[in-house]
């Protein structure tokens, strides 16, 4: 079947109150891809790097089996660079510079054996791209679209047409009142399934994420953690974790909608346990069951 991943795969400097990196692997895609591997396969990634990119970078996406037949290298270029500091609660983040670098000219062109993908999950980059790798896709089963405030504000218009296109959109709570310029979340998500999206995914960092379809308000806790040492990408692992497990079983059910919630969940996770892809290099899969089930512990109680 397989799961077509585009997004960024970028060097990412992060600043915590509790310390600091540079150039360190992130990127949409690579957080998508990764988590999504340890679901379904094949994993394909459309992306761009440029000469800078370290080879550590492609070995751990190779060591988690993704296909990057699809992964641009322009050795000329700089890889797309992202840098951000978080507050002391972690929830909240700055983004201090955003270098498109490669992705400015960026022409995604996808190899022929990807454009049979079932699954296609439109990570975190210029609608203008997300739309340009739809073109050229086969009829897709499912479309999952990852957004920020950064292409909600500044392309706005390009995004409306993106999401016109989509099934499902994962964002925050922040970015689902930005776009749809509605305080109150569940009436957000209304306004948002207007404009495209049938499934509007909010995720509300520690505070876990909530379902919205036509019939379905679902709401899921977050894993609490006591050693939350670097949030970056919990939202795109999250994505990941959530298309692999619809890729794997292939049942868009209401029930099982929510166990995909679950999975991105469980996921996002074991992130941010650790610092840039770390805490997505080498779980096992009864590890990922194990704290699935122990999600549902979380709010089970007798309502007797
Ligand atoms: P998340 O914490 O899930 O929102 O994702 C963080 C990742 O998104 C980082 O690894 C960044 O490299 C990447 N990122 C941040 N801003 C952008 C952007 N404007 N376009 C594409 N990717 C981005």
């Amino acid at each position: 079947m397989g799961v077509l991943v585009v997004g960024s795969v970028a060097l990412d400097s992060i600043e915590t109150p509790f310390g600091s990196a540079k150039n360190a692997l992130g990127g949409s895609a690579t957080y998508i891809a990764a988590a999504a591997s340890y679901f379904t396969a094949p994993i394909r990634l459309v992306g761009v790097v440029g000469g800078d990119f370290p080879k550590s970078g492609m070995e751990f996406l190779e060591s988690r089996g993704i296909d990057l037949d699809g992964l641009e290298v322009v050795k000329e270029g700089k890889t797309f660079h992202w840098a951000g500091k978080y507050h002391y609660d972690l929830n909240n983040r700055d983004t201090l510079a955003t270098h498109l670098n490669v992705f400015e000219k960026f022409n995604p062109k996808i190899p022929e054996k990807y454009k049979k993908s079932r699954y296609v999950c439109l990570g975190n980059i210029d609608p203008v791209l997300q739309r340009r790798v739809l073109e050229q896709i086969d009829k897709p089963r499912l479309v999952i679209c990852d957004t920020m405030n950064f292409w909600i504000e500044g392309k706005n218009a390009e995004l409306k047409k993106t999401l016109e296109l989509i099934d499902v959109i994962v964002l925050n709570d922040s970015e689902a009142r930005l776009l749809s310029r509605e305080p109150n979340l569940i009436k957000a998500a209304r306004v948002i399934r207007a404009m495209g999206p049938n499934i509007v995914i909010i995720k509300k960092g520690e505070h876990g994420a909530m379902l919205i379809t036509e019939q379905t308000i679902f709401t899921a806790p977050a894993y609490p953690m006591e050693n939350i040492f670097d949030p970056t990408g919990a939202g795109d692992t999250f994505a990941g974790g959530f298309v692999g497990w619809l890729g794997k079983t292939d049942d868009f059910s209401e029930e099982n909608l929510k166990r995909a919630v679950i999975y991105g969940s469980a996921m996002a996770s074991f992130c941010v346990e650790k610092f840039s892809v770390e805490g997505l290099a080498d779980l096992t899969y009864l590890q990922v069951q194990d704290r699935f089930r122990a999600f549902r512990e979380l709010s089970r109680f007798d309502g007797d």
